[in-house]
């Protein structure tokens, strides 16, 4: 019998009772390591009856003990950083070293969420007019909603439970129905530091479970982080359901290559970014943009040489670069994307497909990928392919180059790797897009920074985590009063002013 992942709702393990599940794969083998129950509509409202239930004394608890609260979930999440990462990587297929970031990173934002008390005080005006003073208020929302992807299932459920909850909000929490252990282990440590009962709930689920969360009217705001075709759904569905919605989309993140780099380092540093988690991560780098022939012939021949000298291998296996993608309808569609820059004639320098692992043959592994002359029109390099393939588009110019990630479809991050300042700083302030490195291949931005796209990479207006988070989780009252002694005056039927 199959290892049976269930719900979380109201501070108990519930036992789904849909009667559909999804399967749970080992992409190492390809076998079925366990199955995760799929909520009904009725299932979901349940839980978000439980977080409605949960609010009230949550919200009216002093800040600071919700945030003691977030200092023990952070101090379980350190001590149980080990076995986070590796039930991770049996369910993901990323390196355990590579989970272990991937946790750390939430941990990162479970640290910012324990200073939140400081960024939801208000303001306060003394005297703005005569007797008057007035004041702010973040106050949370109520029940708020989290979906979210396969790719970070540590990173991008604390992006977003942590703050919402630290700002006395109560959570659902959908993980992607991939690799579903982690966000459920998440649920359970946050419950051992003290947050009661229904503060945070777990429910599994594919799209019922999804449009549950997106037409209740008990569900404030919605974050998700995923697809571009479903953020955009999301957006659409939730906002006119009178939600507040912050959308994550697809990326296809661009690094420009400057005649005047460090060619070692900026190689050393692409081949990381490109092939890390096998391209499976929303701030990997795709598309290396070479400027000038040199440059470009350079880039090519030493990129194939560390391409090639990657290894692939189980994601238990310490010495591999990166392991498996997570499912075997992912690795056909990366594998048709690839075929598809072949048709389209890009030239395939590396080709990694048909890599079988000896002893994990029906592993969902794909080798090194290298395109070279990638073309703009081309359709597979118009599309986000999330697979370990480096396409190279050719440019003559920085003006040319640069216009590449400002006119994609997707701007969520991109970089740009020189040795001229200038340069950078022109290419920063102007290109089209939200998260910029300079000579940095992955500028995911610190916790108390924040984290967001532009373009088709996030629909709503608002980032994660940092006090753009704070501001997406709380809204925000203001207060005018006077305490007059006896009788102040007629009626006025005039606005109001404060002179
Ligand atoms: P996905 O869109 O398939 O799934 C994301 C979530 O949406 C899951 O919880 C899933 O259950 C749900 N979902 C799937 N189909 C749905 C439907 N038809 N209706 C309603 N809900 C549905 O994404 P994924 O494959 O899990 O994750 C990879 C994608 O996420 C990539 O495109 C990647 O770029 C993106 N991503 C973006 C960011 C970012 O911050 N911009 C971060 C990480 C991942």
């Amino acid at each position: 019998m199959a290892r049976e992942i269930n719900h979380l709702i109201g501070g108990k393990s519930v036992t789904g009772k849909s009667g559909r599940f999804g399967d749970i794969y080992n992409p190492n083998t390809g076998e079925v390591q366990a199955r995760v129950a799929l909520a009904t509509r009725d299932e979901v409202s349940q839980a978000i009856m439980n977080a409605s239930e949960a609010f009230p004394a949550w919200s009216m608890m002093n800040p600071q003990r919700r945030a003691r609260v977030m200092f023990e979930f952070k101090r379980l999440l350190e001590a149980n950083i080990n076995e986070l990462a590796e039930l991770l990587s049996a369910e993901h297929g990323k390196v355990v070293a590579d989970s272990r970031g991937d946790v750390q990173r939430g941990i990162d934002v479970v640290e910012f969420a324990c200073g939140i008390p400081h960024l939801q005080k208000g303001e306060y005006t003394e005297g703005a007019g005569p007797g008057i003073d007035v004041y702010s208020m973040r106050q949370p929302l109520g029940v708020v909603a989290g979906i979210t992807p396969f790719n970070f299932p540590a990173m991008i459920p604390c992006w977003m439970a942590a703050v919402a909850i630290a700002c006395g909000n109560t959570f659902i929490l959908k993980p992607s129905e991939k690799d579903p252990s982690v966000p459920m282990r998440l649920g359970e440590l946050l419950l051992e530091a003290g947050a009661p009962e229904g503060v945070l709930n777990v429910v599994n689920g594919d799209k019922v479970a999804v449009d549950a969360i997106l037409t209740h009217p008990e569900v404030r705001a919605v974050s998700f982080v995923g697809s571009s075709d479903i953020a955009q759904y999301v957006y659409a569905t939730g906002t006119a359901h009178g939600k507040r919605v912050q959308a994550m989309g697809g990326a296809k993140n661009h690094g420009i290559i400057m005649p005047d780099c460090n060619m070692e380092q900026a190689v050393k540093d692409i081949v990381g970014a490109a092939y890390g988690s096998a391209g499976e991560r929303c701030m990997a780098l795709p598309v290396a943009v070479t400027v000038g022939k040199k440059t470009g012939d350079e880039f090519v021949e030493r990129m194939v040489d560390a391409a090639r000298n990657l290894k692939v291998g189980v994601s238990t296996d310490a010495d591999a670069h990166y392991g498996p993608v997570v499912s075997a309808a992912h690795k056909a569609k990366v594998e048709s994307y690839i075929q598809m820059g072949v048709d389209e004639g890009a030239d395939l320098v590396l080709d990694g497909r048909g890599l079988k692992l000896q002893g994990n043959e029906n592993g969902y592994f794909i080798g090194p990928n290298l395109f070279d002359n990638v073309k703009p029109t081309m359709q597979s390099y118009k599309e986000e392919i999330f697979g370990p393939v480096l396409q190279v588009v050719r440019a003559e110019t920085l003006e040319e180059a640069a216009a590449l990630p400002s006119n994609h479809q997707y701007g969520n991050g991109c970089a740009i790797f020189t040795s001229n300042g200038r340069a950078a700083r022109e290419f920063a302030a102007q290109v089209n897009v939200g998260m910029v490195g300079v000579n940095v291949p992955i500028p995911v931005p610190v916790s108390y920074h924040t984290f967001g796209g532009w373009k088709r990479s996030a629909f709503g207006d608002t980032n994660q985590h940092g006090p753009e988070g704070v501001r997406f989780w709380t809204k925000i009252k203001t207060v005018t009063q006077r305490w007059p002694e006896g009788d102040i005056g007629d009626q006025a039927f005039i606005i109001p002013t404060m002179g």
